[in-house]
């Protein structure tokens, strides 16, 4: 990381830049009102600190030992506004900031009618921005893929009912991308990439994605311990993107016997992620649970975890649902779980800002 004097010149920070580069890494910059801050991607070991710190217009030159520096709270130390997380704009809703933010809408879109229904449904509910699957991974082939699946006119059908019932209910709208092929004509239509548990470590989905400018909301791998989710989120933040939305949605359940659950919920995670990044941390009650009776529970005891919000899977009519039928909730009960996430969250909010 190289710290910029307040009063660096555009070309001095343009020589830093370039010898980074001649030591074969790239540079991510922050400029701040007050200072620029230059972080390192590659491997740091190439480059000579001391060389660095002489060179005119810096201030401090020094190695970040973590595999997500620019995503850590090391870095965004020397940003404007240090030592508050971040807040992702969408439109006029705010992740990250005070109110704790709801992503509602069905597991899979199924047809106009049936996304202008829930869509009117969550909106109701209050939930601030709309989801729906167009790609959907599923373990099984022989099972529903989403409409996108069908090919590419189908795939744009169904992202335009997206982008028309988000403008109709004033939310922003949110899709997977499964695979890099998807990347270009979903960007087209929503205003924040998912990218899914399955595909945490393709990275080269990650930097496509990053590519688009736009905030992704990046899921936990089942499998991925914390340190691994950070070091994937950090590719996207390498592509100059750090409008990166961490969503946590449950680990693979241990021990022999049934579960109950078709995830492990790791809450625990949430505090322990905003301990290193600065990024927000939203949960995911539907798919960690897999059931629809833990949702309200689930989802007052994230909030009280600290999450920035929470996405969930919403359905007027959950056992007619194509896909997740038995983890969804009603329009009516994504109310009462908003409503209960709000006053859990006004009564510890100012406390849990303090740890
Ligand atoms: C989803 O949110 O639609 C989804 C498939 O979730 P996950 O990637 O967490 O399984
Ligand atoms: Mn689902």
């Amino acid at each position: 990381m190289i710290i910029m004097k307040a009063d660096a010149t555009p070309e001095q920070i343009k020589h830093v830049v370039k010898e980074i580069k001649r030591h074969g890494l790239r540079a991510d910059i922050s400029r701040g009102e007050y200072k620029t801050v230059i972080g390192l991607i590659g491997d740091e070991r190439k480059i000579p600190f001391t060389h660095f710190a002489a060179l005119p217009g810096v201030r401090e030159a020094m190695m970040v030992e973590t595999p997500y520096k620019l995503i850590s709270w090391e870095y965004s130390r020397f940003f404007e506004g240090a030592g508050e997380g971040m807040v992702i704009k969408v439109g006029s809703i705010e992740i990250g900031g005070y109110e704790p933010i709801f992503i509602a809408g069905p597991c899979a879109v199924e047809s106009k009618a049936q996304l202008f229904k829930i869509a009117e449904g969550v909106k109701q509910a209050g939930a601030h921005i709309l989801r729906g699957g167009i790609f959907k991974p599923r373990s099984s082939v022989h099972s529903f893929q989403g409409l996108g699946s069908a090919g590419q006119e189908e795939a744009e059908e169904a992202l335009t009912w997206l982008r028309e019932a988000g403008k109709k209910f004033e939310m922003p709208v949110i899709t997977e991308i499964r695979g890099e092929t998807q990347v270009d004509l979903v960007a087209e239509y929503v205003d924040i990439l998912q990218i899914g548990a399955r595909n945490m470590y393709d990275q080269d989905l990650l930097a496509k994605a990053a590519k688009k400018g736009k905030p992704v909301l990046f899921k936990r791998h089942f499998g991925a311990g914390i340190e691994e989710f950070l070091s994937f989120a950090e590719y996207i933040a390498a592509e100059g993107n750090k409008d990166i939305i961490l969503c946590e949605r449950g680990i693979i359940p241990i021990g022999k016997g049934k579960s109950y659950t078709r995830y492990t919920l790791d809450l625990a995670a949430v505090p322990a992620i905003q301990k290193e990044t600065y990024l927000p941390v939203l949960v995911d009650p539907s798919h960690s649970t897999g059931r629809r009776d833990l949702i309200f529970n689930m989802s007052c005891a994230a909030i009280a975890a600290g999450a920035s919000g929470l996405m969930i899977e919403v359905h007027y009519n959950p056992q007619e649902a194509l896909v997740d039928g038995q983890q969804m909730i009603t329009p009516e009960e994504l109310r009462d779980v908003i409503s209960a996430c709000q006053r859990i969250h006004k009564l510890i909010a100012p406390e849990i800002n303090k740890n």
